[in-house]
């Protein structure tokens, strides 16, 4: 491939032209019937798409027990209290995700303990968990980042040992399995996610999944109102415990329901298009693909690259640098974006120890003192700095030949990289 090809960031002509890309997700008659005869119903609230749609997914992954809820983030708050996280509790996060894999801890007043990641993995480092637990560590939140499953025959192993329940952030991990199982059936309880991005859409949307009665009990109750009925019950309307509204309506669920019926095409159709990527993205100088380890079964939620920035010499600038790739990388039609550009420790509401006010959760007299100084994430700082994903040009019904203008575009603007670091783009 020619080295000196004009960037399409300096006049040249760019490989991808304006909207090659088909959008997601797919919406096609399937939804229309199912949004219309929902809407043509009439239970709006937990309606029957509502009751379906649990038990469909349910199915899907292979768990006893699904709740329907309103958002991942409040799936994720009814794990953490359907584990019995109490005032004052600590329970280990990894350092890099979505603010929420850490927020919903104090959403239940309990306090994170963050973990720095493997870089292979991106995960939490399970070498490092043991270190976290203290005589106040309650739980385990894993999340299964990007769509790879952590690795959970130690997470469990480790759990069992200190008597810890583990909660599976599986919000961007539908159908990705490790030992041929998928996630939301290895620990104890987990949460999905399908807001818009998510490979399940609904628009917004989540599902707490359990294959244990008595944390889908608890879970339940903080879902609605803190009662202890179902919505298909009668209800008394009796708050037994403290609850929240989490619940889900019927009309989202009918889109989410639709969606389900193809959610196994979609995870094939990603898996194909990466294959390809990966393949032909060997060779490209100071560029870092992603691995799949042994055991594993990805599903390339997010198809995450790393620029080799130590050989480039501009670990001193990274994120700078990675941000001025990325733009000539857009310039070339490459839909690359950065993830999170913060470490979860750094962001505000961990740093101020403050989230509803008076210093709470931290000041609780149930809390021991937390120290969330940012040497400890270096492996996360790094990965935060230096990467960059591919979302949904590599989703359904996106194919082989845009794929394959993804891999020219890459190679294009990376052959040229070293003349990109003495200089300033406007
Ligand atoms: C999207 C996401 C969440 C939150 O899901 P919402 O439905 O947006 O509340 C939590 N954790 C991870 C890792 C996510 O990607």
């Amino acid at each position: 491939m020619a080295s000196n090809e004009k960037l399409a960031i300096f006049g040249g002509e760019r490989v991808i032209a304006p909207n090659t890309f088909k959008t997601w997700p797919l919406v096609n008659e399937v939804d229309e019937q199912y949004v219309l005869a929902s809407l043509r119903g009439t239970n709006h609230a937990f309606g029957p798409n509502c009751v379906a749609f649990e038990k469909e997914f349910a199915e899907w992954n292979g768990n006893q027990y699904a709740i329907t809820t309103n958002s991942g983030t409040a799936a994720l708050h009814m794990c953490v209290a359907a584990c019995g996280c109490s005032d004052g509790d600590e329970i280990i996060v990894t350092a890099y995700s979505w603010s929420s894999s850490a927020t919903c801890i104090l959403h239940h007043n309990c306090i994170p303990v963050f973990v720095d990641i493997n870089w292979e993995t991106m995960n939490i480092d399970v070498d490092k968990i043991e270190t976290a637990i203290s005589e106040k560590t309650k739980a385990i939140i894993v999340v299964h980042l990007h769509g790879l499953a952590v690795d959970m025959g130690r997470v469990m192993a480790i759990a069992h040992k200190h008597n810890l329940m583990v909660i599976e952030d599986a919000c961007q991990a539908h159908g990705a399995k490790f030992q041929g199982k998928k996630v939301g059936t290895l620990g104890h309880c987990a949460a999905f996610s399908f807001n818009q991005n998510k490979n399940l859409c609904s628009g917004e949307g989540g599902m707490f999944v359990t294959d244990d009665e008595e944390l889908m009990k608890k879970a339940r109750m903080l879902w609605s109102f803190g009662e202890t009925r179902t919505p298909s019950e009668a209800r008394d309307y009796h708050a037994y415990a403290l609850g929240w509204m989490y619940r889900n309506n019927d009309l989202t669920a009918a889109f989410g329901r639709a969606q389900l019926t193809r959610l196994d095409l979609y995870l094939q159709w990603q898996r194909q298009n990466v294959r390809l990527l990966d393949k032909q993205l060997e060779g490209v100088p100071y560029l870092i693909r992603p691995t799949e380890p042994a055991h594993h079964e990805h599903n390339w939620y997010n198809y995450v690259l790393r620029f080799d920035l130590s050989a480039l010499n501009q670990m001193h600038d990274a994120s700078r640098f990675r941000d001025k790739i990325v733009r000539v990388l857009r310039a070339e039609g490459v839909e690359v974006v950065v993830w999170q550009r913060f470490i979860l420790p750094q962001m505000t509401v961990f740093q101020a120890k403050n989230a509803y006010g008076h210093g709470a959760p931290w000041s609780s007299p149930h809390a021991r003192p937390v120290d969330y100084a940012l040497e400890q994430y270096p492996v996360a700082q790094r990965h935060c700095d230096t990467h960059i994903c591919l979302v949904q040009s590599l989703r359904y019904p996106n194919g082989p030949e845009t794929t394959e203008l993804i891999a020219e575009a890459i190679w294009k603007v990376m052959v040229q990289v070293e003349s990109l670091v003495d200089l300033a783009l406007a």
